[in-house]
């Protein structure tokens, strides 16, 4: 379950008291304001809180004294350019505070995007609860044999049944000797900052993660990018989502020029150019390394 009953009561009563504020307002992140979007089996998404929209952006690319809104169209136009020309500091007038609930090893690749601010559940202070990432039947999938950090084939049914009952059965006994170990009944107990060295990296644990847009979109194409881990993406495209509602044009902007996007190396301009005067151009004759290649005719397939 990803929320108690008691923290979906703190959550509708914080959207029940809604206020009156000068500050700028984006009406499709309000709708997301404070609500958790579940992700994995226990985890999720929420904002917190938000600074700017659409409109800041333009506001600060003219350091205008009022609104900076020329027009609605002006507004998109100079968002598009902005992202084309990586003109990003404008990017960086919008922030998102974040609460995340994630397994511990996602929250290892996540912590490694350094220009985000972070404060994480305490394991030293608190007691984790028993709350473990136990995949779906369909994530679970064998070692890819063409891509060593991937998944390749789904498993027989029998070979799943086989791996989640590892699983679970490593996370219960694991956890049975946390709590054992903290116990205090009759005993000393453990340390809390000390006892949590044995539990496994698909527990769950928390944070508030704090970013401007532009490194957030710098997350995004990397981790809601079919390289990125299963596990890592459902979160980059619960974000994707809240992300579109927010700043409706810097988003767009964002799939045109980023996440649709495709570069192109000198070599493989040249070879394009060679190609559209008529010449055959193959993996021989183009100048590029065997690997490059195939990347250039997979773009190229799209
Ligand atoms: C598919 C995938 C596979 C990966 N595999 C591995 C792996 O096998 N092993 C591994 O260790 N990591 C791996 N990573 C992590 C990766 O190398 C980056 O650490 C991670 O994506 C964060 O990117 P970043 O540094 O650009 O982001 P951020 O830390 O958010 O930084 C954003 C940008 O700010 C600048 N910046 C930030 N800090 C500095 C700094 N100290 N010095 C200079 N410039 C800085 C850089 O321009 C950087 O691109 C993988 C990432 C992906 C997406």
């Amino acid at each position: 379950m990803t929320m108690t009953p008691e923290q979906q009561a703190e959550i509708d009563e914080q959207r029940a008291a809604p206020r009156e504020t000068l500050r700028t307002v984006s009406e499709g992140m309000e709708k997301h304001l404070y609500s958790a979007i579940p992700v994995l089996d226990h985890g999720f998404v929420r904002v917190i809180d938000y600074m700017g929209d659409d409109a800041a952006i333009c506001q600060a690319a003219r350091v205008s004294y009022g609104k900076g809104t020329k027009s609605v169209q002006n507004d998109e136009g100079l968002i598009r350019y902005l992202m084309r020309h990586w003109h990003s500091t404008p990017f960086e007038m919008c922030e998102v505070k974040l609460h995340v609930k994630l397994p511990v090893f996602v929250a290892r690749q996540w912590i490694r995007h350094r220009t985000a601010n972070v404060n994480e559940y305490s394991a030293r202070y608190s007691i984790l609860d028993r709350e473990f990432y136990i995949p779906a039947r369909e994530a679970l999938a064998a070692q890819s044999s063409v891509n060593n950090q991937g998944r390749g084939e789904g498993l027989t049914d029998e070979e799943a049944a086989r791996v989640l009952d590892i699983l679970k059965g490593d996370a219960a006994r694991c956890y049975d000797h946390y709590e054992e170990m903290i116990s205090g009944d009759g005993q000393a107990g453990l340390a809390r900052e000390l006892a949590r060295m044995n539990l496994p990296a698909n527990i769950y644990t928390q944070w508030y993660w704090k970013v401007d847009l532009h490194n957030l979109m710098h997350f995004l194409r990397l981790r809601a990018d079919a390289h990125a881990q299963y596990e890592i993406r459902v979160y980059a495209d619960a974000i994707c989502q809240v992300v579109a509602d927010w700043v409706p044009f810097a988003w767009k902007a964002f799939e045109d020029y980023r996440m649709g996007a495709v570069t192109f190396s000198a070599q493989m301009v040249a070879c394009l150019r060679r190609m559209l005067a008529g010449e055959e151009v193959t993996a021989e004759n183009s100048g590029m390394s065997a690997r490059e290649w195939r990347e250039f005719e997979a773009a190229l397939r799209g």
